[in-house]
């Protein structure tokens, strides 16, 4: 749905075109015409990052008479960052309102210049729940005028302990206002609130209750205690346009890999409790500004942190507590766009993933940690489809390009090439070279799936004409069929990468669609043809059956292509375990 569609002032509507916003979430699809037409309590459960802020700051700005100089709408968040994120959002999509004021007020921060602002006028007040409950009491806001109360991450409040601050500010606001409460869980101490304060709520919920946001895909790697670190580095390596949360159990922990990240040349830093609040600002805007693109923290540090479009989330260490889970990768997946929780562990956790996954409601694929072949190759793949892509400045070029030309025209074009690939990339090359492999126990991700087999569930095995020549990886072919429309979870067995083509097993019911999917795609300006090949039938010993499909076997092979070569290349590996 277009924001046009809603009945949004123009006013309005120019501020969501500048930032950029083209079609409305689910939330704000569902909760701006239900604002904009009733003046009803809602409790609206959705994850952090379904754009909550514009679904009520929409319609809510919309209500505001800028001739009336007093607060009208208070909206109440659990931490200083949420509310200086929500006070820049509605300021932004307010720009074109005429003397709008907003102002944020927060604890931690001097409460005499908070004073001296909302003197100024406010129309809008954005604050913790303790630093109004704090103003209210010293008679330094009026609360009077106030037709809206939105508590935003309810849940979170609570769990801070603002319980008796929130009660308070929705007792001393008019009876008349409207309350809206936004949580990503709904428990009994939520169920209290809307109990005691609100009137007749609507409920509005979007994705499941309580279940990892919905654009998230969740994988871990399994690695011996002592190999974390490189495991981590791997995978910061293997995403080339990673901006990520890394999150640690303590702040010693935090320290260290920062230090490590940043002393082996990555642009991270740390957020943790002993930083003054200065330099816990001063690194949030690094990161804000992406001149970090590794933040490495704790979960209390990283609480309330104002950072959207994370393309990662990586747990350093898994959380005690399954909600934190839920929490961390909430961060990552928002506003549509896709996301991914990596987990590293050690085979002491395996138990820990299968929890997490029982509440999540989402399966955590094994994931083998990716070699340092795997990462050059992507790496190489991703830069030269960079440079493909590039942009070039005509003018600007033509005043060097003469020089260039003739500097280089003794060198034939392959050369060329490989030396402005070697400039770029022998970093990675180097550090690569003769790389172990650090995926520990289990090796292959059959193995990881022999639990769903012994249950009889057939696999199909499929297989596509794309192979190691064109840079495929086991990775790529996975995020290739997850990538699917319906397939994101599907159970994948067996992965085999041939030279000219590859193959993986997966679930037989959903082989259809999958070769649907990815038939015709482009990988690496290549045409995907799929198609499935032989069958595989688990059965409860765990031994495999299979029933070859001559015409598919030879798909993609040439008399000199060791087509067998990925077979043997997992008999290997069996042989090794
Ligand atoms: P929120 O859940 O309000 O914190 O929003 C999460 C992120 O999504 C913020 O960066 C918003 O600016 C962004 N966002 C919200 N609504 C939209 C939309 N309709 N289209 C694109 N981005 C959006």
């Amino acid at each position: 749905m277009l924001f046009e569609e809603m009945g949004l002032s123009p006013e309005i509507l120019r501020g969501i075109e500048d930032l950029g916003f083209e079609k409305a979430t689910p939330i704000q699809e569902k909760v701006i015409p239900f604002l904009l037409e009733k003046d009803r309590d809602l409790i609206g459960l959705a994850q952090t990052g379904t754009g909550k802020t514009a679904a009520f700051g929409l319609p809510k700005l919309e209500r505001i008479e800028i001739s009336l100089n007093k607060p009208q709408l208070v909206i109440l968040s659990p931490t200083r960052e949420l509310c200086l994120q929500i006070t820049r959002d509605l300021e932004n999509f307010g720009k074109y309102l005429d003397g709008l004021r907003i102002v944020p007020v927060y604890g931690g921060a001097d409460i005499s210049k908070q004073i001296s602002s909302l003197k100024q006028g406010a129309h809008v007040v954005v604050a913790t729940p303790g630093r109004i409950h704090d103003l209210v009491r010293r008679n330094r806001i009026d609360l009077s005028s106030v037709s809206t109360v939105v508590m935003d991450e309810a849940d979170e409040m609570l769990k801070m302990g603002f319980r008796e601050d929130l009660d308070a500010i929705l007792a001393v606001t008019p009876a008349t206002k409207n309350t809206l409460l936004f949580s990503a869980t709904m428990s009994s101490e939520i169920s209290a609130i809307t109990g005691n304060y609100m009137n007749n709520p609507a409920e509005i919920v979007v994705g499941q209750k309580n279940s990892g946001a919905e654009n998230v895909s969740h994988i871990y790697h399994m690695v011996h205690a002592r190999d974390r670190y490189e495991a981590l580095k791997r995978v910061v390596d293997f995403y080339p346009d990673m901006y990520a949360i890394v999150f640690c159990r303590t702040r010693q922990e935090t320290k260290d890999v920062a230090a490590q990240l940043m002393r082996d040349g990555y642009n991270a830093d740390a957020l943790h409790g002993d930083l003054s609040q200065a330099q816990r600002d001063f690194v949030m805007k690094k990161f804000r500004e992406k001149t970090l693109s590794v933040l490495v923290g704790t979960d209390v540090a990283a609480r309330g942190l104002d950072v959207n479009n994370l393309t990662h989330v990586i747990n350093y260490n898994l959380p005690d507590d399954l909600e934190v889970y839920t929490h961390r990768s909430g961060r990552t997946g928002r506003a549509g766009k896709e996301g991914m929780a990596i987990s590293i562990i050690n085979m002491k956790e395996r138990g820990h993933i299968a929890q997490i996954e029982k509440f999540i409601k989402k399966k955590i694929l094994f994931s083998q940690v990716p070699t340092g072949k795997e990462i050059c190759e992507r790496r190489l793949f991703d830069m030269i489809e960079r440079m493909k892509n590039t942009q070039v400045d005509d003018t600007q070029m033509n005043l060097y390009i003469d020089k260039a030309y003739s500097m280089l025209e003794d060198l034939p074009k392959e050369e060329i090439i490989k030396r402005f690939v070697s400039v770029e990339f022998s970093r990675f090359l180097d550090y690569y070279k003769n790389s172990p492999d650090l995926t520990a126990g289990h090796t292959d991700h059959k193995d990881m799936n022999d639990g769903h087999r012994k249950k009889g569930r057939s696999m199909a095995r499929i297989v596509v004409n794309i192979g190691k020549g064109k840079m495929m990886t086991k990775r790529s072919l996975i995020q290739l069929v997850s990538g699917v429309p319906g397939a994101r979870d599907v159970e994948i067995g067996l992965i085999e990468i041939y030279r000219r083509a590859s193959s993986i097993e997966v679930d037989s019911r959903m082989a259809k669609t999958i070769i649907k999917g990815v038939t015709g795609m482009n990988y690496g300006g290549i045409r995907i043809e799929a198609e499935e090949n032989y069958e595989f039938t688990g059965d409860t010993s765990g031994q495999r059956k299979r029933e070859r499909n001559d015409k598919g076997r030879d798909y993609g092979k040439r008399k000199d292509d060791k087509f067998n070569s990925g077979h043997k290349y997992s008999q290997k590996k069996r042989g090794k375990r």
